[in-house]
């Protein structure tokens, strides 16, 4: 038999499992999210404002959900299993997303939309939420138990594990994105699903490297394992029926909320209720500090997604209406070895390079090779990555790529910076990153603001780097406070029910979510039958101008909040 080796470049090979693994299951995820908004307005013509309900309902269970696939796999599946159930879902979900049906059109002054494939539609959201419930909290989770607490490899390897989700988001736009708005729906979400199942064949296999971390402290009977399952797929129908309510505008609560955003306020009352009693009753007064710590953390992420998820909502429509799309025009050309299909064989060899890479390391422990197939295969993909970026002509979908770029280009900058700085003993304390991280966040609405400006002004569209700037500034916050944060809630939180708190500081993504959704109504535009902006219209300035006052709206926001979080 062969010894299994543990590490690779520095870090548990389970590391690199998680990082591929959840590269895919974020592909699969922000692909169809870069489409959505625009196939709701664009395909089945619901309008801005149904868009955005939607879209925030979907967005607020996505993140919901992972409260309750982390307790169960706390307390019965284990991580493991909750993590390959989770992804059996997410490919059912994202192969549903592939039926796009007919477009909606109008008849004699009514819209007919395609109802049969719009329910394929609600359930495929469903599964996706679902799945997310069970993969993403727990494959978290695993990333932290592979170190020892006090392992100082400890943020470096959430770095790492961040910048896996960002690769597989930056992949994502560019393939998802431009796929589904030059090819047609189904090629992107199609993509998508093709994605997450390269990332559940890639866990089924990298699972020895877990070494039996990721399973129930108490194996669990069959019958009641099935349970688990049966439920979950029981759930699914609950989930689409309210999705199907949404997207009717059906039991609507008072004052433009939704059913969905009530179902969520009841599960943060009940988190609350629980916390309290958890902290008072059972922790020591250390472990008490560092809960109360933990939950201040989870809510200034609240407010910093609620202004970044904007980027998927109203930065993408306003993108597509009333920005120019291609970062260096004279780049978009159709070069001699095609764009697309290069960077995809390169984004399929670089995981298969680890799963090469790590069992010769196992067969032959002392050789370097093994490290340069990887590191060679990585650094195509990278190269392949950024050349698509620049040639390939954008879309407002695919632009979202820009977010997922900076951060992994950002990620060893920070890493280096803050290393360096904790050599000098000057090492910010996480709440004052988490207060950066807001600023930033707020600060990136200027470009924005002025861009919508200009473009009400000039009556045609001003230019997207206005748009690249905001997601520069807007991923050095996101650079403070995400990746910091998750690895705070596997290090401050009682590790029994760390799962629980991983869903909990999911859960604060989930009003983000929602509340970004809900800001973005500000600026809801209709557009008779989904159509475009006429430029130098009345309708085209009235749109800037809506734009503009929710922008300097969501920096005051941000900015308001970050002082907060510096004098609290
Ligand atoms: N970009 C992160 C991810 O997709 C953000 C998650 C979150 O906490 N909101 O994993």
């Amino acid at each position: 038999a062969v010894s299994i080796n543990n590490d690779f470049l520095g870090h548990p090979k389970g590391v690199y499992v998680c990082f591929f693994t959840e590269m895919w299951e974020r592909f699969s995820f922000y692909g169809m999210k870069a489409l959505l908004l625009l196939y709701l307005i664009k395909h089945h013509k619901f309008g801005d404002a149904l868009g955005y309900d939607l879209l925030g309902a979907y967005g607020g269970l996505v993140y919901c959900i992972p409260v309750f696939g982390g307790m169960l796999a706390d307390r019965y599946l284990g991580m493991r299993k909750a993590v390959i159930f989770g992804g059996l879902l997410l490919v059912a979900g994202h192969v549903g997303m592939a039926f796009e049906g007919e477009a909606a059109q109008m008849v004699n002054g009514v819209m007919v939309r395609d109802e049969g494939s719009l329910n394929i539609f609600y359930l495929s959201l469903s599964l996706i939420i679902m799945g997310v419930g069970f993969l993403k909290p727990n494959i978290s989770i695993i990333v932290g138990k592979l170190y020892a607490p006090d392992d100082p490899r400890r943020d470096s390897g959430f770095s790492l594990f961040y910048a896996g989700i960002n690769m597989g988001a930056l992949f994502a736009s560019i393939v998802c994105g431009y796929l589904g708005l030059t090819r047609g729906w189904a090629w992107g979400f199609g993509a998508a699903g093709i994605g997450m199942v390269l990332g559940l064949i890639q866990f089924l296999w990298g699972q020895k490297y877990l070494h039996g971390l990721a399973e129930p402290d108490r194996p669990l009977a069959r019958s009641t394992e099935w349970k688990i399952y049966g439920g979950a797929v029981l759930g699914l129908l609950p989930l689409a029926a309210l999705m199907w309510a949404v997207a009717n505008g059906a039991f609507k609560l008072p004052g433009d909320i939704s059913l969905a955003f009530g179902l969520m306020i009841l599960v943060m009352v009940g988190v609350l209720v629980w916390f309290m009693w958890f902290i008072l009753k059972q922790c020591t007064q250390v472990q008490r500090h560092q809960m109360i710590s933990l939950m201040i953390l989870i809510a200034m992420c609240l407010v910093f997604f609620t202004l970044y998820e904007q980027t998927y909502g109203s930065w993408v429509a306003f993108t597509d209406r009333l920005l120019t799309k291609d970062i260096v025009p004279s780049l978009v050309i159709q070069s001699a070895v095609p764009p697309l299909p290069w960077s995809i064989i390169s984004l399929l060899l670089a995981p298969l390079s680890f799963v090469v890479a790590s069992s010769l390391s196992d067969r032959y422990p002392a050789s370097s090779a093994p490290k340069w197939l990887f590191g060679g295969a990585f650094a195509l993909m990278l190269v392949f990555l950024v050349r698509d970026s620049l040639v390939l002509p954008q879309t407002a979908g695919s632009l979202t790529y820009l977010g997922a770029m900076f951060l992994v280009l950002l990620a060893p900058i920070f890493t280096g910076l803050w290393g360096w700085l904790g050599k000098r003993n000057m090492n910010p304390s996480k709440p004052v990153k988490s207060a950066l991280g807001l600023m930033f966040a707020g600060l990136s609405f200027i470009p924005l603001a002025l861009a919508a400006q200009q473009a009400g002004i000039s009556g045609v569209e001003a230019s997207v780097w206005y748009l690249v700037m905001g997601y520069f500034i807007l991923e050095l916050g996101e650079m403070c406070l995400s990746p910091v944060g998750l690895s705070a809630v596997t290090q401050l939180s009682v590790p029994r029910v760390a799962g629980l708190m991983m869903g909990t500081w999911f859960l604060a993504t989930a009003f983000s979510e929602t509340l970004a959704a809900l800001f973005g109504k500000v600026a809801a535009i209709e557009i008779a039958d989904g159509g475009e902006l006429a430029r130098n219209s009345v309708e085209w300035t009235a749109a800037a101008a809506k734009y503009e006052h929710l922008f300097w709206m969501m920096m005051w926001i941000g900015l308001g909040f970050a002082a907060l979080a510096m004098v609290a």
